[in-house]
Order: C-alpha cells, then sequence, then structure tokens
C-alpha cells in the first residue's frame, strides 16, 4: 500500500515538473526553431534590397558607441580583448567609453585611448546621470554643484549629454548638449526578466541578437520629451548600449589555485576549490583568464544592437567631436540593417544642398527636405513632435503646400518585418529658422 502511494506520488510530481519546465520554456523553443529561423530570413531578404546611394557631402559616416564601460568602471571587466573584436565584428570605428570614476576627484584621460587596430577610443566619464567626454586633460571635481560641472566642461570645449532619459534632469540647464533617445538599459527596465532568462538560456548562444531583441519598445515618452526640448533649442539625440559585458556568470582562477565565480556587475558571488566532480565545468583560460562564461550582454550583441551614424571629417577625436555637438547624426538598429549611406537634407531654390541633419537653415534657404536611404522603408516626418508627413518612396522628399513653418523637422524611418513597421532609424532634425 505505502509503496503504491509513493509510486503514485512520486510520477506526479515528475509529471508536475515536466509540464511546469514545458510551459516554461515552450515560447522560447518555439522562439528557437519557428520564430527566429522566419526573423532571420526575413532581415537577410531585406539586405538584399540594399542600394548604396551616392555621397551627397564631403563628409564620411563612421559608426559609434557613445555609451559604454571597460575595466575602469567597479561594475564592468571589459578589456581590449572583448571590446576591439566586438567593435570589429559590428563594423565600429569609433568608441567614446564612459567609465565611472573611481572617486569624486575624477583625472582624465585614463583607461584607453587611441586607436587600437584602427578603433578610436576617448575615454569619458558617467555619473550623477551625465555623460562627459572633457576631450582635453581635466580634473573634474564630482563634489560640486551638477550643473557647474556642466557647465565648466561645455564652456572648455568638452561635451556633456545626458544619460538615461528616463530619469530627473535639469532640462532647462543651458549648457548640456544632447541626451539619450534610446538606451538599451533603459529599454529592458519594464520588463520581467525570467522569461527573458529561460530566453537567453535556450537562444543566447544562437540568437542572442533577437533575445535581446525581444526587450525592444519603442521609446515614445522619451522622444516625445526630444521633441519638447527641441522646440526650444538644440538638443542633439543619440543612442547609447551603455554596455558592461556583466549581466554574466563567469569563473576565473585565483592565484591560490581557488575558483573566483562572478555574477551580474561583475560582484564575486563565491569562491570554491576545483575538485574532481567540477573541473568538468572550466575550459582553459582565455585572454582574460576566465575558464567559464554564460553571456546574456556581450560588447559584440550590444554593438551591434543599434549604431551611432556620426558625418565628419576624418576619424579623429577632434572631428568627431565637432560634429557630435553639431548634431550630424542619426542612429538605427544595425542588427536589422546597417543604415550607413543614409543622408537627410534640406535643399533651396536653386537646387542646391542648403544644410544636412542637425544644421540649422534659414527659412529662405528650404525650399524641400530630402533623403535617401540604402534600405527602403517608412519615413516619416515629424515636425515639433507632430507627424506631417508619411511616405514609402524610394526616396522622400517634402515640400511644402503652404508657407514654410519654422521649427525642428526630423526623420524617423521604420521597415517591414513580422508583417508590421518597426522603428528602424531616428534622425537629428533640420532645425528651420
Ligand atoms: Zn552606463
Amino acid at each position: 500500500m505505502v509503496k503504491k502511494i509513493l509510486k503514485y506520488l512520486f510520477f506526479s510530481i515528475s509529471g508536475f515538473i515536466l509540464v511546469a519546465l514545458l510551459v516554461l520554456f515552450a515560447p522560447a523553443i518555439w522562439y528557437r526553431w519557428v520564430t527566429y529561423p522566419r526573423f532571420e530570413k526575413q532581415v537577410n531578404e531585406f539586405q538584399k534590397l540594399r542600394k548604396e546611394p551616392a555621397a551627397l557631402t564631403k563628409l564620411n559616416t563612421y559608426r559609434g558607441i557613445l555609451h559604454a564601460h571597460s575595466y575602469w568602471s567597479h561594475d564592468s571587466e571589459g578589456t581590449l580583448y572583448d571590446i576591439i573584436p566586438a567593435a570589429k565584428y559590428a563594423g565600429i570605428d569609433f568608441i567614446f567609453l564612459t567609465d565611472h570614476p573611481r572617486g569624486n576627484i575624477d583625472t582624465l584621460p585614463r583607461g584607453y585611448k587611441g586607436y587600437y587596430e584602427g578603433v578610436l577610443i576617448e575615454p569619458g566619464s558617467e555619473k550623477q546621470g551625465l555623460l562627459t567626454w572633457p576631450l582635453n586633460s581635466t580634473i573634474i571635481d564630482w563634489n560640486i554643484d551638477k550643473d557647474i560641472v556642466v557647465k565648466n566642461i561645455v564652456s572648455r570645449g568638452g561635451i556633456i549629454f545626458y544619460a538615461h532619459s528616463e530619469e530627473p534632469h535639469n532640462w532647462a540647464n543651458q549648457y548640456y548638449q544632447g541626451m539619450e533617445i534610446y538606451n538599451i538599459h533603459t529599454d529592458t527596465k519594464d520588463e520581467s526578466l525570467f522569461p527573458h532568462i529561460i530566453n537567453f538560456v535556450v537562444n543566447g548562444n544562437k540568437y542572442r541578437h533577437w533575445a535581446l531583441r525581444e526587450m525592444f519598445d519603442e521609446q515614445t515618452s522619451i522622444l516625445a520629451l526630444w521633441d519638447s526640448l527641441n522646440i526650444k533649442r538644440k538638443t542633439v539625440g543619440f543612442s547609447a548600449v551603455d554596455a558592461h559585458e556583466n549581466q554574466n556568470i563567469r569563473a576565473r582562477y585565483l592565484k591560490d589555485g581557488r575558483i573566483e565565480w562572478l555574477g551580474t556587475n561583475a560582484n564575486v558571488i563565491d569562491t570554491m576549490e576545483v575538485k574532481f566532480w567540477n573541473k568538468w565545468l572550466f575550459q582553459k583560460p582565455d585572454e582574460n583568464g576566465w575558464v567559464f562564461k554564460w553571456m546574456i550582454d556581450s560588447y559584440r550583441t550590444s554593438f551591434n544592437h543599434i549604431t551611432n551614424y556620426l558625418l565628419a571629417d576624418t576619424l579623429s577625436t577632434t572631428s568627431l567631436a565637432d560634429h557630435l555637438k553639431k548634431g550630424h547624426l542619426y542612429t538605427a538598429f544595425k542588427s536589422l540593417g546597417d543604415a550607413r549611406g543614409f543622408m537627410y537634407y534640406s535643399m533651396n531654390d536653386r537646387d542646391s544642398i542648403s544644410g544636412i541633419l542637425g544644421d540649422s537653415i534659414k527659412i529662405d534657404q528650404v525650399k524641400t527636405l530630402n533623403v535617401v536611404s540604402p534600405l527602403p522603408g517608412q519615413f516619416k516626418l515629424i515636425h515639433d513632435g507632430k507627424t506631417v508627413h508619411v511616405s514609402s518612396d524610394e526616396n522622400y522628399q517634402y515640400s511644402w503646400s503652404e508657407p514654410i513653418q519654422k521649427g525642428a523637422y526630423r526623420i524617423e524611418m521604420h521597415i517591414k518585418l513580422k508583417g508590421e513597421f518597426i522603428p528602424w532609424l531616428y534622425s537629428n532634425p533640420i532645425y528651420v529658422y
């Protein structure tokens, strides 16, 4: 009798666990075998539609990362061994790092600075919601009032952008030059992480980019805020990957031969002896000494997820910084399609180019607003926060039927995937005054 009850209990508990596991893993398994291969195919077909537009100005387009962390930050272990191959994979030309300072007296430059296998790295700092690249040798005193830090850096030729636009900032400050209009970290904040972790367990190897994409939400309130600021004054919009390569589980040897386990944010979670029963877990140490790695966010996936495209003269800090301040920048979800070649510009009544994205143009120098794009999609023209025109023509042109109105005009491009239009590209506005 007891045997029978035990047998019954055993089968019902195992059955229950099996069903629970199936329910938990079913969506991820479905994605793995049905949804993601389908997306992959659609994206590959979309790439085939690529047509390189002729260059319209003398400026070159450089792909860049404007918010990322390296080993200098307390919550990252990233070194050039991780960062440079990831940049190469994603076609990144420059990385403006934003490492958290190690104290309130912050001496720059520090960490990486210069060209590494052709990738330009400029060190910067992230603290109290500010991203800064002072560009010159500087000591930032983070003890003093934040608005004064902003004023000091900007008046000495440096850059201050606001990070994490979902958080409170002094938007009335007259010195800061730009804000994040997309940040991967911001986007993940509203997600319940458990289903995503299961998705990464199943799809993290082969389809990590789609697993990351699963968290995407259009940042409508942030975009609305950006539009409202641009009515008053130029505010450069850019995207941030905020990559730390730290949402991972990793292990490495300590000097005494034990293993140290690191969890999220590069925090040590445990140390253990290597024994016959756990030895199989650990591989030969890689360049950074890791013997075990299970990754959710990697530089490689982040850098390729969303990318800034900056129009500049040369790949030098001076030229990039100069054009960055001017807002000669658009940003696009690169894993869906590379946007290099895109251009948004205004033409005057003599049919010559009077300005490009980020520029302020006198009203009598504007007859049409135009876009060329290497990939097809839907163009949305947004004037001071209001969509005024939508078109899916091959190349975009807008002319006013009534007298031209002043204000900030920006372009969004949406592409068709999963049977619907999804945001792909955001351009800085042309300011008509
Ligand atoms: Zn950050």
